[in-house]
């Protein structure tokens, strides 16, 4: 099982087939707070998997840190955007230890 932590807290990585809202509307991704857990979509490109994760571990962030936008979907969404093309495009905007 792949952990992601943020902050404090460990959330378990799930990969799942035809992802849904109870409501039955289809998700890239979900993140369930009291669980702690993280819910990826099965059928994706590993690109869309990266920016689906993102998005999702940056709701945990604001959820962790009660960050203003913590329900904005547009922020989130745009942050998740920002990151996943700046980590592709810069590797060197990955830490480093051995490096540093
Ligand atoms: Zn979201």
């Amino acid at each position: 099982m792949t952990t992601i932590t943020i902050g404090p807290l460990a959330y378990d990585l799930e990969i799942v087939e035809d992802l849904k809202t109870d409501e039955g509307v289809g998700l890239f991704g979900q993140i369930l707070y009291t669980e702690q857990v993280i819910k990826l979509e099965k059928e994706m490109t590993p690109e869309r998997a990266f920016t689906a994760l993102w998005h999702e571990v940056l709701h945990g962030a604001a959820d962790l840190y009660r960050l203003p936008f913590e329900d904005s979907e547009q922020t989130i969404g745009t942050l998740a955007m920002i990151i996943t093309q700046l980590l592709k495009d810069n590797p060197e905007l990955r830490y480093n230890a051995e490096k540093a």
